[in-house]
């Protein structure tokens, strides 16, 4: 196999020592919180003054009149389509390439996925396809940032909005920021623009607690739906006040790190985009300061003997984060869902990706450049 070829050649040490870099970090205001939650007995109770303050800073921070607090990501987007009122035997259109959850999501509802393909080169929805896919029965469509990527929402608006006028179901954008908590479109925080968003508050993710999601919206509907489901004579899907004292003080220093993790992702862009096997991100709107979870690259197609899976165990093994994206939905079956165009784009997306994990993006230029050397390294002993 590939890396152990490279392995060999190298003597086996890696360029990388990453061992000790680690996601989330309890910072000393995290450990404030959860002491004082211990103090004050919140930590045992089913409400807490920090998830009200916690409801406050989603608002400000993402500039919405209303949010909920959930216990995941993946039920954020379920509660978000319920919210927008989508019901059985509807359709929901999403991107051929995505986060698997929203697909399943749409089926929790009984409702069908409609697959439409992403950019070319990205991965998020191309706004040109969106037209198409729409029939009477379309009532939501999910729009998702991913790998830094955002969606162009003004140009998803603008087709909504037109479609909204005319017959049939009015169509709900439910923007799934799982991702991008932090980025922004021309000042617009990610995560506000759609009529209701999904965040996530996972392990891994930007804002972590371990567990835990939100759905934002401005409208009173959407929110009082998605709050009936999720009553059922008892939070069904709670997020604790110990999740939410911990989530509370990362909203300080958000601004900074999404600024510092901007500026090194860009830079290691910059270095790896000489690199012919490679197609590196750009943004597809002006104006967007990225949120990275993930740092993507495209691995192009080359023969014989180069496999993607060979190209992120020999990263990892330089020391490097990396890991493969989404699988796509291009074999779901056609009784599971509909699928418009040639989702070729999605195809690429779901067999050549290749992601770096946001906590290096924390570290020294001089770590991301090594990222940058590991990368070169491990492509031209491919050869
Ligand atoms: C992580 C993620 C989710 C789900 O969040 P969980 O809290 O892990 O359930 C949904 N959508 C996207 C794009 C994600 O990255």
């Amino acid at each position: 196999m590939l890396s152990d070829k490279i392995l060999a050649i190298d003597g086996g040490k890696p360029v990388l020592d990453t061992s000790a870099i680690a996601w989330p970090v309890a910072s000393e205001s995290i450990r404030d919180a959860v002491r004082q939650a211990l103090d004050d007995g919140s930590w045992g109770h089913y409400e807490s003054a920090s998830m009200e303050l916690l409801i406050d800073k989603l608002k400000t921070n993402f500039q919405v009149d209303g949010a909920i607090l959930c216990s995941s990501g993946t039920v954020a987007v379920e509660l978000a389509l319920r919210g927008a009122g989508v019901k059985a035997n509807d359709e929901v259109i999403l991107a051929g390439y995505d986060f698997p959850g929203n697909f399943r999501a749409v089926e929790a509802i009984g409702a069908r996925p409609v697959l439409i393909d992403v950019v070319e080169n990205g991965w998020v929805i191309d706004v040109g396809q969106i037209e198409p896919a729409v029939t009477n029965d379309t009532s939501a469509i999910i729009v998702s940032h991913l790998h830094g990527q955002a969606a162009d929402l003004a140009g998803i608006r603008s087709i909504v909005d037109a479609r909204n006028i005319g017959v049939g179901k009015r169509i709900v954008i439910v923007e799934d920021a799982c991702q991008v908590p932090g980025g922004r479109i021309d000042g617009l925080p990610l995560g506000g623009i759609g009529n209701v968003s999904a965040l996530s508050f996972g392990g891994s993710k930007l804002l972590s607690a371990g567990r835990g999601g939100a759905i934002l919206s401005n409208d009173p509907d959407i929110l009082q739906r998605a709050r009936i489901f999720a009553q059922r004579g008892n939070e069904a899907f709670p997020l604790s006040p110990l999740q939410a004292a911990v989530l509370c003080p990362q909203f300080d220093t958000l601004g900074e790190m999404t600024v510092a993790r901007n500026a090194n992702a860009i830079r290691l862009i910059h270095s790896t985009s000489s690199i012919d096997d490679l197609i590196g991100l750009t943004q597809i709107v002006e104006g967007t300061l990225a949120a990275y979870y993930k740092l993507p690259w495209l691995l192009k197609d080359r023969t014989p003997g180069w496999a993607r899976a060979d190209f992120v165990q020999a990263l990892q093994a330089e020391g490097v984060p990396v890991g493969e994206g989404f699988r796509g939905f291009l074999r779901r079956s056609p009784r599971r869902c509909r699928k418009v165009g040639t989702l070729v784009n999605s195809q690429i997306a779901a067999q050549q990706t290749v992601v770096l994990h946001h906590p290096v993006l924390l570290e020294a230029e001089s770590t991301i450049d090594l990222i940058g050397e590991a990368i070169k390294k491990v492509i031209s002993n491919s050869r």
